[in-house]
């Protein structure tokens, strides 16, 4: 698919970034298909991040996750997955490389910035977690 899906996290929309973010993800040839600002809950957060449910972080992930508003999107482009996390750099902003948007824009490894989903099959899910059909163009 020619299709992934990312969030600008709560650390990142509280520090001001989010239009800086934006402007790097349209400037690398993605197309915004559906984008909007919205908050999870505690109960939202959880089920998005179901498959960490076992992880050590779950916890404190989902508390970060629900913790301020974020943008959710769906983007185009060829190799979308693919081409967002090489965008968005390594999960830890320390590992990341230079010019990547968590090297810019994140602090640590839990609160990092953005999400890209790591599938076509999950940047579905989680898209349509989000929008429905009618609101993707
Ligand atoms: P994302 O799915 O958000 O794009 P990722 O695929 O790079 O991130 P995963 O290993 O799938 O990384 O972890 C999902 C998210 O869980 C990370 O983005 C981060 O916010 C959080 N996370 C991962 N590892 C840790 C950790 N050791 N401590 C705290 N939070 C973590």
């Amino acid at each position: 698919s020619n299709r992934t899906f990312t969030m600008i996290k709560p650390d990142a929309m509280k520090n001001g970034h989010a239009g800086a973010i934006l402007d790097k993800i349209i400037k690398a040839g993605f197309r915004i298909v559906a984008l909007k600002q919205t908050k999870l809950t505690a109960e939202t957060a959880g089920a998005f991040y179901a498959v960490h449910k076992e992880r050590p972080f779950y916890g404190e992930l989902v508390e970060f996750m629900s913790s301020g508003v974020i943008i959710a999107a769906i983007l185009e482009k060829d190799n979308a997955v693919s081409d967002f996390r090489t965008l968005i750099g390594a999960t830890d902003p320390a590992k990341a490389d230079e010019g990547t948007i968590r090297k810019l824009y994140a602090a640590s490894v839990g609160e990092n910035a953005v999400h890209g989903s790591d599938s076509d099959d999950n940047a579905k899910i989680e898209g349509s977690f989000f929008f429905s059909g009618l609101e993707q163009y």
